[in-house]
Formats: structure tokens, C-alpha cells, sequence
């Protein structure tokens, strides 16, 4: 018995394939059609993503995480600024596509799952998860699984303004805290320390190599990812706080200010438990997995 997750990011489609147990057993990846591209063709790219890990198994059910909103019942792509989906009824026409039962999702709430299943959350009743990449995503964990909201958007802790009159976002927003707890953040703060630019990995190999540029630009995203995150911990009182994303594959050069900050900015830290900053177990397929563990499990 198999079930399919595929993850629809903003440069690729990731699709994998899991037994009933969990265990991954074959990955594929596909380029993402692009903005330019038609509602018609993202979805043509997931259900080929999907049919390149079926091998010569028939899925019972296929799991779909997408970068952005989703609707509370799991039927619509609301809105994502890097796909072209806009209001979609994704879960029934890929329904329709595939001839599978379909379970959508947004991305991070797809990657908290699998982290609670088989990741740093599991047994854990309480947990934040945030995703640092080019921008910021997070999901809610509480009473052992994922909250979605009342309108199924919790969780966009990107966008919380955290400088009045602050950076401008794509959103639309000014202050959002990704603009200054990102990967394009660390490449900002560099390039304004530097002069030139470096992408993020450049950033990450300097960052390691003990560039003292380079750290200072972890040490400022992680800061504002230590008093971002002591807001969230303020309000949910999280046993963990877990930290995915491919900024955060530098560990302990972002947590380590992170921590401090946390810390630094959390009431009463004498008298009070502080959550630990961890990260995530799953890696970049943390999304397909848990797309295919929800068609598994379903939407709680
Ligand atoms: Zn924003």
C-alpha cells in the first residue's frame, strides 16, 4: 500500500512516494511550469511529478502541499505569490487528473505533520515550526497536531509586522518580519556590509569558513528570528520551537543568536520554561513527505 505527496514550490515540483508505514521509497522532481504558465499546467506538472514515482505500485491516495493559502477545507488554492494559482479548486481537479483521492495543503502545514509523525515534534504535544527560506513559513502545532485557523491561513507568521513603516514586502505590507528573516534578508545585509552580492549558499560557505561578514549576516537574521519567534512563544506557549528551511541548514551559526534573542526578549525567563530552538528533522522534502503522510492520515 504506497500514497504520493508532491510539493509545488515556486521553482520545482517534488513528488514522493511512501509505504504505509512512512518510508520513503522513491523521489522525483520536476521544474515548475512558472508564473507565465496557466493554472492547466501546474497541475499537468503535478500529476506527472506524481506518476514518476508510482512505479509499479497503485497509490491510495495522493497528498498535495503548495507554497501559500489554502482554504480551510483543504479544496482551494487561495492565493501564493510564486504560483499562478489564483482561488483554484486544486483539490478536485487534480482529483480528477490523477483518478486518486486527493488531500491539499499548505506547504508548512504539510512539513509540520511529517515533522510530528517522524521529525523533531514527534511525541511532542506543542510546537511552532518555522520554515527560513527565501521567505518565512510556520504552522502551529498544538494538542499533537496542526492548527489551520478558523479559515485555515494560521500560521503566516511571515507577515507579521515587525518595523512600522518598515522594508517593503511583496506582499503588498511594509515590516514584515521576513524581510529581515530570510534568505533574501541575508543576502541584503550582506551585500550592505560587502558592496557585492552573494547568494545565500555563497553566504552559508563563508558563514562557515568563519567569514566574520558572513557571520554578522546570521547573527542579524537569527536575532530577528530569536525576538520574531519570542512573539509566537508569547502567544502559544510551544514546548519546541522548530527551525526548517534552507537557511537554517547553517545550524547553530543561526540558532546560537537565535537562542540569545529568544531569550533576551521572553517575560520572566527565571520563573518560566524557555522552548528550545531546534531543527527540523525532514529536510526539503519535509512538504512532499507530509503531503503523502496527510493522504495517509487525512486533515485532522
Ligand atoms: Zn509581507
Amino acid at each position: 500500500m504506497t500514497y504520493v505527496g508532491v510539493d509545488v514550490g515556486g521553482t520545482k515540483v517534488l513528488a514522493v512516494r511512501i509505504d504505509a508505514a512512512g518510508a520513503v521509497e522513491a523521489t522525483a522532481t520536476r521544474p515548475m511550469p512558472g508564473l507565465a504558465a496557466g493554472p492547466d499546467e501546474v497541475e499537468a506538472a503535478v500529476a506527472l511529478a506524481a506518476r514518476d514515482v508510482y512505479g509499479d505500485t497503485e497509490p491510495r491516495a495522493l497528498g498535495v502541499s503548495a507554497a501559500g493559502l489554502v482554504d480551510g477545507a483543504g479544496e482551494r488554492f487561495l492565493f501564493g505569490a510564486h504560483l499562478p494559482w489564483r482561488d483554484a479548486p486544486v483539490r478536485r481537479t487534480l482529483a480528477e487528473r490523477t483518478g486518486l483521492p486527493v488531500v491539499l495543503d499548505n506547504d508548512a502545514n504539510c512539513a509540520a505533520h511529517a515533522e510530528l509523525v517522524s521529525g523533531a515534534a514527534r511525541g511532542v504535544g506543542s510546537a511552532l515550526l518555522i520554515t527560513i527560506g527565501t521567505g518565512i513559513g510556520g504552522a502551529v502545532v498544538l494538542g499533537g497536531r496542526v492548527v489551520r485557523g478558523a479559515h485555515g491561513l494560521a500560521g503566516e507568521f511571515g507577515h507579521m509586522q515587525v518595523v512600522p513603516n518598515g522594508l517593503a514586502c511583496e506582499c503588498g505590507l511594509r515590516g514584515c518580519w521576513e524581510q529581515y528573516c530570510s534568505g533574501r534578508a541575508l543576502e541584503r545585509v550582506t551585500r550592505v556590509a560587502l558592496g557585492r552580492h552573494l547568494d545565500g549558499p555563497e553566504v552559508t560557505a563563508l558563514a562557515r569558513a568563519g567569514n566574520e561578514v558572513a557571520l554578522h549576516s546570521f547573527a542579524s537574521v537569527g536575532t530577528w528570528l530569536g525576538v520574531g519567534a519570542a512573539g509566537l512563544v508569547s502567544a502559544f506557549d510551544p514546548q519546541l520551537v522548530i527551525v526548517g528551511g534552507g537557511v537554517s541548514a547553517v545550524g547553530d551559526l543561526l540558532l546560537g543568536p537565535a537562542r540569545h534573542a529568544l531569550a533576551g526578549a521572553l517575560q520572566g525567563t527565571a520563573y518560566r520554561a524557555v522552548p528550545d530552538l531546534v531543527p527540523a528533522l525532514l529536510g526539503p522534502e519535509a512538504g512532499a513527505i507530509g503531503a503523502a503522510l496527510l493522504a495517509r492520515d487525512g486533515r485532522s
